[in-house]
């Protein structure tokens, strides 16, 4: 007989998790100090640079995204209908575009990986609502990682908080463990049922990564074979932190301390869209 695959889980010690979380703070810093750069006119290849310039600036700092499975950037920019793994370019940013900027970072053998949604210029309320939604699905994901709860009832936050809104999760798209490699066992669905799932523990560390669009939930991938858009060509949003599981509950590695909600909501976009979404350093 065959039973379920069990994951693999790597727990990591408190000593390795404050490991990552130095990681994590380059991550952090990075997001705020390239969120006044994301302008109308910039393009995605300078934002690239920028951040591979960023991160090698720290001692023993890489890009952890260059040249994983062949990507060819340093960060993941995705613009618009672009759900993630967009291949940074000489392409433009415009004003009233959202662009998600994917980035991780490995420093002395270990992971943090994190993402935000930047709006460009002044963006639309379609737009604003959408970033505003998936913001509050990722803080009630995150609230959600404690060692009492399951896999299961990370998803099941962001389910819950999505369905007032009626925008589409991306289910086919998933958040990961996380440590000495970027992407770790176990898988962390965005579409979960509470207490089901691999139950969490102390010593977890997740990266949790809610990806949402206006439209619908299926996606493709472009034939540049990376750049995963919306099948529909609706609008998409993405935010993501690394998330440690501790006995007191979630502890956000890539914003800047335990989590009571404080780093998250200092945090949020602004939801007219006119200001900046600048994580927690
Ligand atoms: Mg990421
Ligand atoms: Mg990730």
């Amino acid at each position: 007989m065959v039973g379920k695959r069990r994951p693999l889980i790597h727990l990591k010690s408190p000593d390795e998790i404050d490991a990552m979380e130095r990681c994590g703070r380059i991550v952090a810093a990075l997001f705020a100090e390239i969120e006044p750069q994301v302008r109308p006119g910039v393009s995605t290849g300078s934002l690239d640079r920028f951040v591979d310039d960023f991160v090698r600036s720290h001692d023993g700092a890489v890009p952890a995204f260059k040249g994983l499975y062949g990507f060819p950037g340093s960060a993941c920019i995705s613009i618009n209908e672009e759900v993630v793994h967009g291949i940074p370019s000489s392409r433009r940013l415009r004003a009233g575009d959202v662009v998600s900027i994917d980035v991780g970072v490995k420093q002395r053998g270990w992971c943090a990986d994190s993402a935000y949604t930047f709006p460009v210029g002044e963006i639309g309320a379609e737009a604003a609502s959408l970033m505003e939604v998936t913001y509050q699905a990722l803080a009630a994901a995150v609230a959600a990682t404690r060692p009492d709860h399951h896999v299961g009832d990370i998803g099941a936050a962001v389910v819950e908080t999505v369905r007032p809104s009626g925008y589409a999760i991306i289910r086919d798209l998933v958040g990961h463990g996380i440590g000495r490699a970027i992407h770790e066992e176990p898988q962390v669905s965005n579409i979960g049922r509470a207490g089901f799932g691999v139950p969490l523990q102390a010593g977890m560390v997740l990266a949790i990564e809610p990806m949402l669009a206006v439209g619908t939930d299926e996606i493709r991938t472009l034939s540049d074979r990376w750049t995963v858009t919306s099948l529909d060509g609706s609008l998409s949003a993405h935010f993501e932190h690394t998330v440690a599981v501790t006995e007191t509950g979630p502890r956000i590695l890539t914003g800047g301390g335990i989590w009571d909600g404080a780093a998250m909501v200092a945090g949020r976009p602004d939801p007219e869209g006119t200001g900046a979404t600048v994580p927690q350093p």
